[in-house]
């Protein structure tokens, strides 16, 4: 169903991105990125992908600990450890493969994985004994891969780097904000970045423009055999992210009346909007006030002087333009924000100027 809330699985439930699919299917370079704001369908396009690639993956998606704030290397081996052991389910002989590694421990029909100490487990190490085991080709997938950038304990980017120039049979799929993964944590116009002149293949899933959104929603409604007409207003109260259109769907097929699913749609979105800030607010504690002035003053976009200025008039002191740089850049790199062509800085969609206004 197109308007079921949760991530899709096949196409038959996904509206469009047919040729966004099919690129991330070639696989064309050892790294895909899939970019794009929260809720414009990577984790549709990725599950899609998968359940058609039909290799063998590991998924790991880091959305949940947004709300811890941080990884520890812990945590990411743990649920590593999980995804092969669903992997060894399938093809028991990758135990063969995987037990020379050190850190591995076989107990049974299950491996363990070492996170702490002198000897815990590199992650290079269980890619390339992945690479020796696969006949064809195997996936890592990070979903919300621009957590990594609060990764303790651990940097995963040489492990990327190994992994493009040695390990042909691996591939790689990321997920994330264009300016947090792409630029931030991979550092793509970075020299010193380990992943620096790797040609990536890049996808981006832009929010639908109107003629999209209203196809959209014609095809929900079509497949519920609903009649609608209402798309201008929708359109313009909702703006063109997939994931508040598919709520909206889904709320107006229940009761049928536009204003109360509207007005759910919105409620719920800014509900979910705030949570996420303050998620974004918790590792950020002492600027919080700071980030809640710049984002309330630029509702409906707003130059760096008028920001500069109430963030002043809102503390009473100065503040230097690298605080104000550095604010600004954090918004970015969590898509927050955008910075426009008029040198504008302005919410990134719709329903976060709403969540602040
Ligand atoms: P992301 O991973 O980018 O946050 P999701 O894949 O979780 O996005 O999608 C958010 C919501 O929007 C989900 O309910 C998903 O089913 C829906 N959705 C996104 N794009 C489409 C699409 N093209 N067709 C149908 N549903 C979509
Ligand atoms: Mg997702």
């Amino acid at each position: 169903m197109i308007f079921d809330p949760e991530p899709k699985e096949s196409r038959k439930d996904f509206f469009d991105r047919e040729e966004e699919i099919d690129k991330i299917k070639s696989l064309s370079s050892p790294i895909t990125l899939v970019l794009g704001l929260r809720r414009t369908g990577k984790s549709s396009v990725i599950h899609i992908t998968l359940n058609e690639l039909n290799l063998p993956y590991i998924y790991i998606d880091l959305r949940k600990f947004e709300e811890i704030g941080y990884i520890s290397y812990k945590d990411l081996i743990l649920e590593i450890q999980k995804e092969i052991n669903r992997l060894i389910k399938r093809f028991p002989n990758i135990i063969d493969f995987l037990k020379r590694i050190e850190g591995v421990k076989v107990m049974g029909n299950e491996i363990r994985l070492k996170w702490g100490g002198n000897e815990r487990v590199n992650i290079s190490f269980l890619l390339e004994s992945l690479n020796d085991w696969t006949e064809n080709k195997a996936i890592l997938t990070i979903d919300e891969a621009q957590e990594l950038l609060n990764l303790r304990g651990a940097n995963l980017l040489p492990t990327f780097a190994y992994s493009f120039d040695n390990l042909k049979k691996i591939k790689i799929i990321l997920s994330g904000s264009k300016m947090g993964l792409l630029y931030r944590y991979l550092g793509k116009d970075n020299p010193r970045s380990p992943l620096y002149g790797r040609a990536m293949n890049e996808i981006e899933l832009n929010p639908f423009n109107k003629e999209k959104s209203v196809e959209f929603l014609k095809l929900g409604f079509k497949e519920l055999n609903i009649i609608f007409n209402d798309f201008d207003v929708v359109y313009e109260n909702l703006g063109g992210i997939p994931g508040w259109l598919t709520y909206f769907g889904y709320y107006y097929s229940q009761k049928r009346d536009l204003n109360e699913a509207l007005t759910k749609t919105i409620n719920s979105a800014i509900g979910l909007i705030r949570e996420e800030f303050n998620n974004f607010l918790k590792i950020r504690a002492i600027a919080r006030d700071r980030y809640l002035t710049i984002m309330k003053t630029l509702v409906n976009c707003a130059s760096w002087s008028e920001i500069k200025r109430a963030l002043e008039a809102s503390t009473g002191i100065e503040i230097s333009d690298s605080e104000i740089y550095n604010y600004l850049n954090q918004l970015i790199d969590s898509s927050w924000i955008v910075k426009k062509d008029s040198r504008k800085y302005c919410p990134s969609e719709h329903l976060i100027s709403k969540a602040f206004s």
